[in-house]
């Protein structure tokens, strides 16, 4: 893909149409309770605002489904911005109306104005040609930053850069981009890929774009009962989905024939419910009894797969090793972060639940990249390519 970034494209004296993702958490008073999603595109505005460029920002909040809601206006994030850049951002109450549009064609070098929530217009999840163009009409150049909805094709990440001579993508979209490139499709070898999570299903585009690209699969979470089922293991009453035992099989077969090595819990902790405070046992893969089921992966294969981790010169991780949201079940998650952390290896971690097991580990300054995103993340893992990204090549 050749997507051109911020640094390589003039902005200097041009009105630059930005598409954040400040789709940040809200209170009931409607405080911002956290603003790390404004923090991660600042770098991007700041480096245009110092070029003397004009801003023309942009993003979604919440999911107001079409119609204005005062509960999901941008209006906080505007004001928490402007305390970040030092700088005053104006804001207009609406997207694409003929005073927006004389606003944002009306800034002069170093001003910012921000736009409403583009989500209280139906036309934005829908990709729509006219909501675009209107959109786009002040603005010379795009710059897309919100790595985080570029899987969806929305007006203000897909359709808009039809209207826009010159289009790029931001910091944060660079760094997402460059950092899963480099654990990817140009990693240093070996490659593990470490995935969890609760079902195969959720995961099975992901495992079989990888298995043709990483040498070393682990399987923890849940996921890992179908795969052990399937190699003929009985596992009590253990998550399981019967109807993917046959892929599970065709995965592992697939591993073989690439000479990829697919390494599959040893032990597991097991309880007879899924809650805190629990009686738990640790008991080998082979002896799940019936009524039990496995919560966590154990000792055993916490070792195994640090062996891997160790000698392995890159890691991506998605998925949890175990229900890691109960203390009893947390231990070999826990485990496995602190090992990629303290691994010297390249590691990128990326979908909602590994990286707020990474964070609960207080191990996420330690790891090489932690991705912004759930579901983009997941759909590079999956092979997609994403029509954000999609609409930033230009060649
Ligand atoms: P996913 O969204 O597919 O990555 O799944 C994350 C969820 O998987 C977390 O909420 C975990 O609690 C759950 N999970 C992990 N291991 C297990 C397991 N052994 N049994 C049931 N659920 C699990």
């Amino acid at each position: 893909m050749a997507v051109k970034y911020l640094d390589e494209i003039e902005v200097g004296g041009k009105r630059v149409f930005v598409r954040a993702d400040f789709n940040v958490p809200l209170d009931d008073t409607g405080a911002i309770t956290n603003d790390n999603r404004i923090r991660e595109t600042v770098p991007t505005l700041r480096y245009i605002l110092d070029k003397g460029g004009a801003i023309i920002v942009a993003s979604h909040l919440g999911r107001p489904k079409g119609k204005p809601d005062p509960k999901q206006s941008l209006a906080p994030v505007a004001r928490r911005l402007s305390e970040l850049l030092g700088v005053s951002v104006q804001f207009v109450g609406d997207c694409v109306s003929d005073e927006a549009i004389a606003q944002g064609r009306a800034l002069k070098s170093g001003q910012v104005l921000m736009l409403e929530n583009l989500r209280f217009y139906s036309e934005e999840e829908k990709n729509d040609t006219d909501f675009a163009r209107k959109l786009a009409a002040a603005a010379e150049v795009y710059v897309n930053d919100a790595f985080a909805c570029s899987h969806r094709a929305h007006a203000s990440v897909e359709a808009i850069t039809r209207f826009v001579p010159v289009v790029a993508g931001g910091f944060l979209m660079k760094k997402e981009l460059v950092n899963f490139q480099k654990a990817m499709h140009n990693p240093e070898r070996p490659l593990v890929a470490v995935i969890g999570g609760a079902k195969v299903s959720g995961k099975l585009e992901v495992l079989e774009n990888i298995i043709g690209k990483v040498d070393s699969l682990l399987i923890g979470g849940g996921m890992a009962f179908t795969f052990l089922k399937a190699r003929g293991y009985e596992i009590g009453d253990s998550l399981v989905e019967d109807d993917l035992i046959e892929t599970a099989k065709a995965v592992m077969e697939k591993a073989t024939t690439k000479g990829v090595q697919v390494v599959l819990p040893v032990d597991c902790v097991i309880a007879q419910e899924v809650k805190t405070g629990v009686p738990t046992q640790t008991v080998s893969v082979q002896n799940i009894p019936k009524g039990w089921r496995g919560l966590d992966i154990g000792p055993e294969t916490v070792k195994a797969f640090a062996e891997v981790i160790k000698r392995s010169k890159t890691v991506v991780w998605n998925g949890p090793m175990g229900v890691f949201e109960i203390p009893e079940f947390e231990k070999g998650t826990f485990a496995i972060a602190d090992c990629i952390a303290n691994a010297s290896v390249m590691s990128v971690v990326g979908g909602g639940d590994s990286v707020a097991a990474l964070k609960k580990s207080g191990n996420q300054s330690k790891v090489t990249f932690v991705s912004t995103a759930g579901g983009a993340f997941m759909e590079l893992l999956e092979g997609k390519v994403l029509p954000g990204i999609k609409a930033l090549d230009r060649d």
